[in-house]
């Protein structure tokens, strides 16, 4: 199997985290603020970053990114200041919820969130339609919790790097944590993603320039 953190070496080597690339990323060091990294999060579901950050930005610029200014928002408020991060009526739904939830179990202050277990955190979050196992992990990896949030580009590159046979979110999860340490989970979980959008990318992997090229093994990729 290829070294791991090998693999990080060279991706850390070859490809920059620029502001812009990663919202929930962006938002924690900006903000450290776990309810707006949960809102960026649900904004970039199954859409850009640039579609996320449009839709951040308008909703900061019309109704604010405050628990209780979005607590008074109506839905419909709320639906019109994300339109730009897609599914915005399931988007709104939850983040009208998350501010309820956090108005209701913690006054109105997010970083309540922070004062439960991983377990309660999970439980109470995942009670929300809208938010799921990955947005959830998302939140955890950037306030400091070892966790690798999958998306469709990690789960791609794992598998063509060899470094998990599983397809499952929590099977695939678990082999990577057990190679890699809980401190450089946060940068795997960015890098893996850069490299999918960068050379590892779906259709026709950009194996040729891929800094990886000599050691992976290139699973599942069909020869060019
Ligand atoms: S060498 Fe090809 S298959 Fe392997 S990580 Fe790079 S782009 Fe993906």
């Amino acid at each position: 199997m290829v070294a791991i953190l090998e693999i990080i070496r060279r991706l850390e080597g070859s490809l920059s985290i620029g502001k812009g690339e990663f919202i929930a990323y962006d938002v924690a060091r900006e903000t450290g603020d776990p309810f707006k990294i949960l809102v960026a999060t649900i904004l970039s579901q199954n859409t850009s970053e640039a579609n996320a950050y449009r839709a951040y930005d308008e909703l900061k610029s019309r109704i604010g990114l405050e628990v209780h200014s979005i607590y008074r928002a109506s839905l419909s408020e709320l639906e019109e200041s994300i339109r730009k991060a897609g599914l915005w009526k399931s988007k709104a739904r939850a983040i009208k919820e998350l501010a309820n939830l956090i108005i209701e179990r913690f006054n109105g202050e997010p970083n309540g969130l922070l004062k439960l277990t991983v377990d309660e955190l999970r439980d109470m979050l995942l009670s929300i339609p809208g938010i799921g196992v990955k947005t959830i992990d998302v939140l955890l990896v950037n306030i400091g919790y070892g966790v690798i949030p999958l998306d469709t580009h990690i789960l791609r590159v794992s598998r063509r790097l060899g470094l998990t046979e599983a397809r499952r979110y929590d099977d695939v999860q678990r082999d990577l944590h057990k190679l890699i340490p809980p401190k450089l989970r946060l940068k795997a979980h960015l890098l893996l993603i850069k490299l999918g959008r960068t050379y590892c990318k779906a259709r026709k992997p950009l194996c040729s320039v891929c800094v990886l090229n000599d050691i992976c093994p290139k699973i599942g990729v069909e020869k060019e």
